[in-house]
């Protein structure tokens, strides 16, 4: 279909982007790589009377560590994040759809977007990361925990562009990801992300699991970490622990799933990450 008729604007600096958003009003919106915006626009779910394109802003892109903090510019692309060495991050980024929507797609747009089927929210949970945004009143840091509040909603104000994602450093940690999904190129039916740090006699000495697709936000599988840290890391207690990946979770039936389904792939699936992420550690 034919998106409603909309303004454009590419800005080449922040505060005439953040100028732009905040002239155009309620119905101005961002567009970064444009790969979940546009649908819904030529779905006509959504009709924003102003697009306010960030890529020629500058300052925006990069993935930068230092202080055991990695910092990823917002319009970084999937396929860099995908190609980087950032352990859970760059597991997930690889899944994301097909390489042509990677290509385009950035980290800024899908935290922005809220989608609790995308990859990346659940990693930004566990990994207990945070985002930057500037808006009319300044520069303000969410921590991931305050980021998702529902469905395709986030904390971010009409008016804030979110400039910075920050994620501690992968360093010492082992990443798993486990994503079930009818084809290849498919959001995921449900995912499960994991993180897991081996302490010096090999049990486990913490452990992050972020869970895709099982509720109107991403989630954390509190009851699973809880009963293996401190644990042994050997395949009865990740089993056991596993078993309680879906408790507290609501997930949505689907064409392709019911509720019972999903809790049941997320098991399966957070046995599987937490043992690649075991491995790897
Ligand atoms: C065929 C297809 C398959 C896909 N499969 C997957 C998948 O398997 N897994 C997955 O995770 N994703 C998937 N996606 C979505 C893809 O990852 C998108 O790139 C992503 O969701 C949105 O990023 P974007 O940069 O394209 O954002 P856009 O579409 O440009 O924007 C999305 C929303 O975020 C807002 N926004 C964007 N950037 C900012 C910013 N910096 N500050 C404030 N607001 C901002 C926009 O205003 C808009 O509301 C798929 C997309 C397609 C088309």
């Amino acid at each position: 279909m034919i998106p409603a008729a909309f303004d454009y604007v590419a800005p080449e600096s922040l505060d005439a982007a953040l100028a732009a958003l905040r002239e155009g009003g309620e119905d101005a919106k961002v567009l970064a790589g444009g790969h979940s915006l546009v649908p819904l626009m030529k779905l006509r779910l959504a009709a924003p009377s102003l697009l306010v394109d960030l890529r020629r802003v500058p300052g925006l892109t990069g993935i930068d560590r230092s202080n055991g903090t990695v910092r990823i510019g917002a319009m970084t692309r999937h396929h860099d994040v995908a190609t980087s060495d950032l352990g859970l991050a760059a597991k997930a980024a690889a899944t994301i759809a097909d390489q042509q929507v990677r290509n385009r797609g950035t980290i800024g747009g899908t935290l922005a977007h809220g989608d609790p089927a995308s990859d990346l929210p659940a990693v930004l949970l566990a990994l207990e990361g945070s985002v930057v945004v500037r808006g009319g009143s300044g520069e303000r840091e969410i921590a991931a925990a305050d980021m998702f509040q529902d469905y395709l909603t986030t904390s971010l104000a009409e008016d804030e562009i979110l400039t910075e994602v920050r994620i501690p450093s992968p360093d010492g940690w082992g990443a798993g990801y486990a994503k079930f999904n009818r084809r290849v190129e498919d959001w995921a039916m449900v995912a499960v992300c994991a993180a897991v740090r081996k302490a010096a006699d090999g049990s486990c000495e913490d452990v992050r699991i972020g869970l895709t697709n099982m509720g109107g936000t991403p989630l954390r599988a509190t009851a699973a970490e809880e009963a293996l840290r401190g644990r042994g890391l050997d395949a009865a207690s990740i089993a056991s622990a596993a078993g309680q990946a879906a408790e507290g979770t609501d997930p949505p039936a689907d064409l392709n799933a019911s509720e019972d389904y999903k809790r049941h792939l997320a098991r399966v699936l957070c046995r599987r990450a937490l043992e690649e992420a075991v491995a790897a550690a």
